[in-house]
């Protein structure tokens, strides 16, 4: 007990285990979005594997953290779904590894300083992701040797692009030059001052992340370059 009222992952479970019946029923296409919670993983999984219509992403931030770094109350770290257990990451991970989660995402959801630096009861949920989740996913699982530059591409390119049904996620003649460069060795330290969302709060704050975005095309026209936004 933390002295916080908990959002245990039994509501979850209970949620997914309810929708997925309710899509096997109707046959309706179901997308559980922020999976965070092993059992949850674990009833799609076996929903998957009956030929259900489901699919699933997880954020990157649930790939790196966990409770532990919830002890300090600090509200950087508050977030929807919590960050849960190490078994239940160990669990997130399984799943991207074998294909039961389909997308990673960086469910960007950025506060204002004054909105989010306030007692952690109080602050609202949700974490800048979109600077750090690329870094973060080929720290946590490439530069680990469990997942491949190309299935990484898919995870966060490929097939949200097809999720969501818009074109992006493939370099072909005729289709949207939306392009990311990435160099998967470049280190660096994070601090939320250097960032260009509107908070200076990271979880990923003094942490050392290997691999970065470094160019960004949006429409064939550089928009990023080596970290620097341009006009
Ligand atoms: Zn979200």
């Amino acid at each position: 007990c933390m002295g916080v009222t908990g959002r245990p992952a039994a509501g979850e479970d209970i949620a997914v285990a309810r929708d997925i019946i309710l899509s096997e029923l109707t046959g309706c296409h179901l997308h559980v979005a922020h999976v965070s919670s092993a059992r949850a993983v674990e009833l799609i999984r076996q929903a998957k594997k009956r030929g259900s219509r489901v699919t699933t992403e997880v954020t990157a931030q649930h790939l790196y953290f966990t409770d532990d770094y919830l002890k300090g109350y600090e509200p950087v770290y508050k977030m929807a779904p919590p960050i849960r257990a190490e078994k239940d990451r160990q669990a997130l991970i399984e799943g991207v590894l074998d294909g039961t989660i389909d997308a990673i995402i960086t469910d960007h959801a950025p506060h204002a300083n004054e909105e989010k630096d306030v007692p952690f009861c109080c602050a609202p949920n949700g974490i800048a992701g979109l600077e750090t989740s690329l870094s973060s996913v080929l720290t946590m699982l490439y530069h680990t040797h469990r997942l491949s530059i190309d299935r990484i591409v898919e995870l966060m390119s490929t097939n949200p692009a097809r999720l969501l049904r818009v074109e992006g996620g493939i370099l072909d003649a005729g289709k949207p030059a939306d392009i990311t460069v990435i160099n998967p060795d470049y280190e660096w330290t994070v601090h939320g001052k250097d960032l260009y969302t509107k908070t200076l709060f990271t979880p990923y704050e003094g942490i050392t992340l290997k691999g970065k975005a470094v160019l960004t095309l949006v429409d064939g026209q550089v928009v990023m370059k080596e970290g620097k936004v341009l006009k």
